[in-house]
């Protein structure tokens, strides 16, 4: 499908954290941006949208969620971390059926879309349940299964096992890709890492681990290994591979060091650190060591939404405020951190505007009192936007969002599944 985006105001990358707006035309053609500018020669596009009054971004990208959790919204707030993990979200996790994890996982990437999010990472615990929400609503999503276990138990094998067919059976798709997902240093013992890391390594793929996320984490860990867990994962050779590692939020100087090293991608999740009171991750340091930063929400248990917008405003004020520095992290880093950076991390072609790239846009209406006067779009996009301005989203090439209705799947439904798994899981 060819569509011609025309005169949009577009947010076009012109170095690092760096964007101008512009007011131009993109073609689209066979998935990808064939053109922004210039309109190629004999092209005839099959749908013109109009782009006055838009701003048209590349798709963000969530690097870090967990969409079979978004029914679990709501039902742990205000608890602490191992309260919140081990007396809560396991429990009721473990009452979710696969039937569950697909109607869950549906809510979750509604919610995406209608906020402008194109792609996310994901670590599931249902196989091909998180595939199929994202085939359904036209999402791009990097899936890893999330294993827990030790080197000598047969469940730790059988989740692996269970990812590799999850793998071979969707791996055809082009809007699918996968990481292994070792899930903390807490959940699975070295013998297991090990062979979780060799897999990938055999594999080709990259992996994805919760890191240092409370401080609890980093004090087991050094009582029980003398180091803490970026250098545990080091000694083991995890970083051997390509590692995505969300959280990051009680690290050393030498942790950044170990992650700035064996170019480890770390996806902040501020909105989450803060609710489960777990700290602040040293942005300003990881940034100014030259280490890939992206941002995730995790899942609606924890944050409780999947939209970016409010992680990415976050991820901004937080550190100026932290560090007294108002320059600290810019509106134009951050941007980079929700596009281009998430996209490194995943391993995807898309997170600019630019010939060549997916056609992942999402286009934002901007006529609304929240952007007026448009001075500066991009600063707005992290300052005063919050997600409800999203209009028109196109992943690959097609229309999965338009005037704000998802077009792929019926959005009243979807909620109204996830009412009925909240009703039988909860005694009220
Ligand atoms: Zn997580």
């Amino acid at each position: 499908m060819k569509i011609l985006i025309k005169d949009v105001t577009a947010a076009l990358r012109t170095g690092k954290g760096k964007y101008s707006t512009v007011k131009t035309d993109i073609c689209i053609e066979g998935g990808k941006i064939v053109s922004v500018g210039n309109i190629q020669e004999n092209y005839l596009p099959d749908k013109v949208i109009n782009g006055a009054g838009l701003l048209a971004l590349p798709g963000l990208i969530n690097a870090h969620t967990h969409v079979y959790m978004t029914c679990l919204r709501g039902i742990a707030d205000d608890l602490p971390f191992d309260e919140w993990l081990f007396g809560r979200i396991l429990p009721n996790e473990d009452k979710l059926t696969a039937k569950d994890a697909y109607a869950s996982s549906l809510l979750g990437c509604a919610e995406m879309l209608k906020s402008g999010t194109t792609a996310f990472l994901d670590m599931h615990m249902f196989p091909g349940k998180s595939a199929e929400a994202a085939l359904k609503t036209g999402m791009r999503a990097c899936l890893s299964r999330g294993l827990v276990g030790s080197g000598d138990d047969e469940a730790g094998s059988t989740r692996l096992k269970q990812a590799k067919a999850e793998i071979a059976k969707y791996g055809g798709y082009d809007t699918l890709s996968f990481m292994l997902a070792p899930h903390s240093i807490y959940t699975t013992d070295a013998e297991y890492l090990k062979k979780v890391s060799e897999e990938a390594k055999k594999l080709n793929l990259p992996l994805h681990i919760h890191v240092s996320e409370s401080l609890r984490e980093v004090e087991d860990c050094r009582k029980k290994h003398s180091k803490s867990p970026v250098k545990y994962l080091e000694d083991l050779g995890v970083f051997e591979n390509k590692v995505t590692a969300a959280h990051c939020v009680h690290i050393s100087d030498e942790d950044i060091e170990i992650l700035a090293k064996h170019n480890v991608n770390v996806a902040l999740c501020p909105r989450s650190n803060l609710k489960l009171g777990n700290g602040i991750a040293p942005v300003k340091k990881l940034l100014d060591r030259g280490i890939n930063l992206c941002v995730g929400t995790d899942s609606a248990a924890s944050n409780n939404t999947l939209n970016l917008f409010p992680d990415m405003s976050l991820t901004t004020l937080l550190h100026k405020g932290a560090n007294m520095d108002a320059s600290a992290v810019t509106a134009g880093e951050v941007l980079d951190m929700a596009t281009c950076n998430g996209a490194k991390a995943l391993g995807i072609n898309s997170g600019e505007l630019a010939v060549g790239k997916n056609a992942d846009i999402v286009m934002l209406n901007t006529n609304l009192p929240q952007l007026e006067p448009k001075n500066d779009l991009i600063s707005s996009l992290c300052y005063s936007a919050n997600g409800s301005e999203v209009d028109t989203v196109i992943i690959n090439g097609e229309i999965v969002l338009k005037n704000g209705r998802l077009t792929k799947i019926n959005e009243k439904s979807v909620c109204a599944n996830s009412e009925i798994i909240i009703e039988r899981l909860i005694e009220r």
